[in-house]
C-alpha cells in the first residue's frame, strides 16, 4: 500500500491550488485523477483579477492563451451595456494542466471509488494511504459522496444545467458578451473569445425553473446558435456538450476529521453568475493552509456572489483606464469605450 501524508482527489483548480501550497511547504503529496491531463474540462474559461492574484501568476509569462477584457457586454431583452471591468479568458484545457504541473506534486489517474476511515487517516481503494485527505473531485467527487454528502446533501433549485462548445473559430468581436434571461432562460448565456482564435459559447439556467416552466435547455440552445450565426458568428458550426453543477447553497460541514472538501465538490460556485475558478482556488489553498497551520478550515468569506469581485475590478479599472491590464488580442486593440 503505498502512503503520503496529504492525498488530493482531483486536479482541478481546486486540487491543484491545495498541491502548490503544499508543496511548497514541504508536504509530501499525492494527487489522483481520474483522468490524464491535458483533460477537458466543460468551462467557459472567464477567470478574475483575484484568480490571477491568488494564483501568483504572471500574465507575461503564462505560456498559454490568454486573453484580457477592459469590459463585459451585458445584455438584458433590448437593453446592451458595455461594464468596464477587467477580466480574463483561458482555456481550461491548457489551464488546468499548467497548474497540475506548477504544483510539482507527483500525479496518477486513478478513479477513486472507496474511502475508509483508518485511524486518524483514510484509505483509499484499497491501494492508498493518508493522514489528510483533500476532496478536490468537483461535482461527482467520491470524497463528498462517502463523508460529507449526508451532512451537506445537494439543494436541486441550485442545480444549473449547461450547454457549450469551445471552437477554434477567427472570431472578429474581441468582447465578452453574456445575454441574461434571453427568451425566458433562467439563466445566461455567453460568447467568451480566446486569444488566438478560440472561442467559448453556451448557456446554462436552473434545472428546476426550465422543468417547470415546460422548457428544454436544447431549445434554447437552438435560439442562441441561431442568434449567433445571425452576428456574432456567421459561418460557425456548433456541436454542444452539457454539464450538470450546483451553485453556492448552505455549505454546514467543510471538514470531517482531516478530511476536507473544496471546490465543486463542496458546491461553492457563485450564487449569481456560477463562477467557480475562482471558490475553487481559493478553498484549495485554505484547506491546505489548514493542513499546514492548524488554522480554522472556514469558506464563509469565498466568493458567494461575482458581482462584488466584478465591482472590485470596475473600481480598478476607473483608476486605470488606460491599461495595461494584461493581454490584448493579436492584431486588434480594444477601443477603451
Ligand atoms: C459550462 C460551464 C461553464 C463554466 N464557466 C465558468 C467560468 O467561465 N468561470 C468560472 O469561474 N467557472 C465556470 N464554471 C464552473 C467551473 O468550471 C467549476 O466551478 C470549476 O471547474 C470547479 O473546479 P474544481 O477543481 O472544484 O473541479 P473540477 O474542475 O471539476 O475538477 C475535478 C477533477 O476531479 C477529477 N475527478 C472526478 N471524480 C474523480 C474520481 N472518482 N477519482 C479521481 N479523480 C476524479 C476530475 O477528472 C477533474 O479533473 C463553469 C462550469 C460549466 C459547467
Amino acid at each position: 500500500m503505498r502512503s503520503c501524508e496529504v492525498l488530493i482527489v482531483g486536479g482541478g483548480p481546486a486540487g491543484s491550488s491545495a498541491a502548490w501550497r503544499l508543496k511548497r511547504a514541504g508536504a509530501e503529496v499525492l494527487l489522483l485523477d481520474r483522468e490524464r491531463f491535458p483533460r477537458l474540462k466543460l468551462c467557459a474559461g472567464w477567470i478574475t483579477p483575484e484568480v490571477v492574484r491568488e494564483l501568483e501568476m504572471d500574465l507575461d509569462s503564462y505560456p498559454h492563451r490568454l486573453l484580457t477584457f477592459p469590459r463585459l457586454r451585458v445584455h438584458y431583452g433590448r437593453l446592451s451595456l458595455p461594464v468596464p471591468c477587467v477580466q480574463h479568458s483561458i482555456r481550461r484545457f491548457e489551464f488546468d494542466a499548467w497548474l497540475l504541473e506548477r504544483s510539482g506534486v507527483t500525479v496518477e489517474q486513478h478513479n477513486v471509488r472507496e474511502i475508509l476511515a483508518d485511524g486518524d487517516g483514510f484509505i483509499v481503494d484499497g491501494e492508498y494511504r493518508c493522514r489528510y485527505l483533500i476532496g478536490a473531485g468537483g461535482t461527482r467527487c467520491p470524497v463528498y459522496r462517502s463523508l460529507f454528502k449526508e451532512a451537506n446533501p445537494r439543494a436541486h433549485e441550485l442545480q444549473i444545467v449547461t450547454l457549450e462548445h469551445e471552437i477554434e473559430y477567427a472570431w472578429e468581436d474581441p468582447d465578452c458578451h453574456l445575454w441574461f434571461c434571453d427568451e425566458g432562460l433562467p439563466g445566461y448565456s455567453w460568447y467568451v473569445p480566446k486569444e488566438s482564435g478560440w472561442l467559448n459559447v453556451g448557456i446554462g439556467g436552473f434545472a428546476g425553473r426550465i422543468k417547470d416552466a415546460g422548457q428544454d435547455i436544447k431549445t434554447h440552445w437552438a435560439h442562441f446558435a441561431e442568434k449567433l450565426g445571425g452576428g456574432l458568428t456567421r459561418g460557425a458550426d456548433y456541436d454542444p456538450t452539457g454539464y450538470s453543477y450546483y451553485l453556492r447553497g448552505r455549505v454546514d460541514v467543510v471538514r470531517r476529521d482531516n478530511a476536507f472538501i473544496t471546490g465543486d465538490a463542496a458546491g461553492l460556485a457563485s450564487r449569481d453568475l456560477g463562477e467557480g475558478i475562482g471558490p475553487a482556488i481559493r478553498s484549495g489553498l485554505r484547506a491546505a493552509e489548514t493542513i499546514l497551520t492548524g488554522a480554522p478550515y472556514q469558506l464563509d468569506d469565498v466568493t458567494g456572489m461575482s458581482v462584488s469581485s466584478i465591482a472590485r475590478s470596475m473600481l480598478t479599472r476607473a483608476a486605470r483606464p488606460f491599461g495595461p491590464y494584461g493581454r490584448t488580442p493579436h492584431g486588434l486593440r480594444h477601443d477603451n469605450q
